[in-house]
């Protein structure tokens, strides 16, 4: 049997080898590291995680981060089931040891017979008698290969910014400052309700640090210059112009916490850290994206309390990210509609993030391999997690009914990508539901639906 080719060797390209593999077809997996790397890679190793050790919520009942997390389980993805393996503690949240989660990746993939595993750039559009390719070489695709894509599609790949938080020495944390504690105390899978590092501001501590982040020097792009941020991976220096209270509305919130030290006295703000590595010897800085000159990072933040002494193991950044026009360009099952042997997966579709890149690799690898063994396969059903995913993806993102600048941009996967359900007024009791608790009902029953619909397509197959 002819292999099929996937390129790119990240959390899409692995997840969807591995997939074409169970599914019995031979598949040779392209990447190009180490012999060229990318802006933010910094391994050769396969699914390396460029920023965050987070897979975000894995709560399956209120959140669709969680819903997604669970379908991928019940689909054996590889990417689950070694993040799984190698989970460190992160109150709700599913956040891992990047190395151990990527050795165990690679190491899955290289054990696999039906794998071949090439480490060449795919340096253009793949060769004529490639007859089935899924390029999942993600935001920050090799540009001789977007180059051919571009050609191709006729549209220009279009480039923006996204940004990564500082990360820090455990052990250079002042803990007669800061205290340790999740958000409501909030135990969560894996975790111990004290997951978190705070660090409390008390307004003139935090007026003084916003004055310090509106003055500090940042990074300068050409390029920079019309980047569409999306409103939940703003970096903080943005926050603050949009206005001096944002950031304590947003990553800073005092809510659900109480100072260990002093608790009588609610802060102003706070900022918080998470456990970054197995060791727990780095603490990544949640919500704290910049683009702020290295130098001016580490004395903006120095002035957070706690953080005086702060070692910096990693700063902030900005990268590129490179993604399809997909509604327009792919076809329901990801094929690019102008060369359907090419099928598409991961971030350069237009999904947002580690998880749903992940969760598209899978679907395309499964669309891949069938249409290799001649079975019929649809995606998933838009009421689940990675159903709406796609169909948001290859369709359900409307374009401006204006001529302009395209519309669609990188999507996570959220509750608003679901088709409606009515809001349930009672609960399972037959209570009259009241205020957020009927968003939560609500929440419960797009995730029970979205339960009871992937089993019956799952059912469908066999
Ligand atoms: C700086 C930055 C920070 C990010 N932070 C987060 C975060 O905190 N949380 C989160 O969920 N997501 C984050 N993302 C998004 C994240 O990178 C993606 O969601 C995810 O890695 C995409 O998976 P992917 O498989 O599509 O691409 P990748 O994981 O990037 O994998 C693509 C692979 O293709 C290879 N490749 C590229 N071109 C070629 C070629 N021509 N031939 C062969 N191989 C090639 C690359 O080397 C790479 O290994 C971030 C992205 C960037 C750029």
């Amino acid at each position: 049997m002819q292999p099929i080719h996937v390129i790119g060797g990240g959390l899409a390209g692995s997840e969807a080898a591995w997939q074409i593999s169970r599914a019995g077809v031979p598949v040779v997996l392209h990447e190009m590291r180490p012999k060229r790397g990318t802006e933010a890679h910094r391994t050769s190793v396969l699914a390396e995680l460029v920023c965050s050790n987070s897979f975000r919520s894995d709560d399956a009942d209120n959140n669709a981060v969680g819903v997604i997390h669970r379908e991928m389980r019940v689909m054996q993805s590889l990417i689950m089931r070694c993040a799984d393996g190698h989970q460190v503690p992160a109150g709700g949240a599913l956040a891992v040891d990047r190395d151990g989660f990527s050795a165990a990746v690679e190491a899955a993939i290289l054990a696999e017979p039906l794998i071949t595993l090439e480490r060449e750039e795919v340096a253009g559009l793949p060769p004529r008698d490639w007859d089935s390719v899924v390029i999942a070489t993600g935001p920050l695709t090799s540009p001789a290969l977007a180059r051919g894509v571009g050609e191709l599609t006729g549209e220009t790949a279009l480039a923006f910014f996204d940004a990564i938080a500082p990360i820090v020495h455990f052990d250079s944390i002042d803990f007669d400052v800061a205290w340790r504690q999740s958000r409501y105390d909030k135990a969560g899978p894996g975790g111990t309700g004290a997951d978190y590092v705070n660090c409390p501001m008390n307004k003139q501590q935090y007026e003084t640090f916003i004055d310090a982040l509106l003055a500090a020097e940042k990074t300068e792009f050409r390029e920079f210059e019309g980047t569409p941020y999306f409103d939940g991976c703003l970096p903080i220096e943005v926050m603050a112009e949009r206005g001096r209270e944002t950031l304590r509305h947003g990553p800073m919130k005092p809510v659900g916490l109480t100072n260990a030290h002093n608790p009588g006295v609610k802060p102003w703000a706070v900022a918080q850290l998470r456990q970054d590595n197995a060791l727990g010897t780095l603490f990544n800085m949640v919500g704290f994206q910049t683009k702020l000159k290295y130098g001016e990072q580490a004395r903006v933040l120095r002035l957070i309390p706690g953080l005086e002494r702060a070692e910096f193991a990693r700063l902030g950044g900005l990268h590129r990210n490179t993604f399809l026009n997909s509604p327009r360009l792919l076809d329901g099952r990801l094929r690019l509609k102008a060369d359907p042997r090419l099928r598409f997966a991961g971030q350069i579709t237009g999904c947002e993030g580690y998880v749903e890149s992940a969760a598209v690799g899978l679907i395309a690898g499964r669309l891949a391999a069938a249409e290799r063994l001649a079975r019929a396969l649809e995606p998933p059903p838009a009421t689940t997690a990675i159903g709406a995913l796609i169909n948001h993806i290859t369709g359900g993102h409307l374009e401006a009914i204006d001529a302009g600048p395209r519309s669609f941009q990188p999507m996570n996967v959220n509750f608003g990508l679901f088709p409606p359900i009515e809001e349930p007024r009672f609960d399972e009791g037959g209570k009259k539901l009241r205020g957020p608790d009927r968003g939560f009902a609500r929440k419960r029953l797009l995730s029970a639906r979205a339960a009871r619909d992937l089993a019956a397509w799952i059912e469908q197959q066999n």
